[in-house]
């Protein structure tokens, strides 16, 4: 079982990314999930749809990746987000 999370902080002025690549346990494809904390204005709807509870809220009412190892890259957050804050690449194995 190989599992490769790392945890990438950029802030500027304007953008704070958060970057999680995670390889999940079971489909060992490589996820990286960004999410633009300063456009999320903690609607709540990726956390309702993602079905692997990868995501939550946290107390400033920005998204986070609480679970990401759980992630299956399957894009309900990233297409549903309606300030277009999370970005789901699946990388090639
Ligand atoms: S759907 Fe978008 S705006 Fe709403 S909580 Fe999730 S990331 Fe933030
Ligand atoms: S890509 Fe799918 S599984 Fe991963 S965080 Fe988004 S909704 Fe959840």
């Amino acid at each position: 079982m190989l599992v490769v999370e790392d945890l990438v902080l950029a802030g500027t002025n304007s953008v704070i990314e958060v970057s999680v690549v995670s390889k999940a346990l079971f489909h060992l494809r490589p996820v990286e999930i960004q999410i633009r904390q300063n456009w999320c204005k903690g609607c709540g709807i990726c956390t309702a749809l993602c079905p692997k509870k990868v995501l939550a809220l946290d107390d400033r009412g920005k998204v986070v990746v609480v679970n990401g190892d759980a992630c299956t890259g399957c894009k309900m957050c990233e297409t549903h987000c309606p300030d277009f804050a999370i970005s789901v690449g699946v990388m090639p194995t």
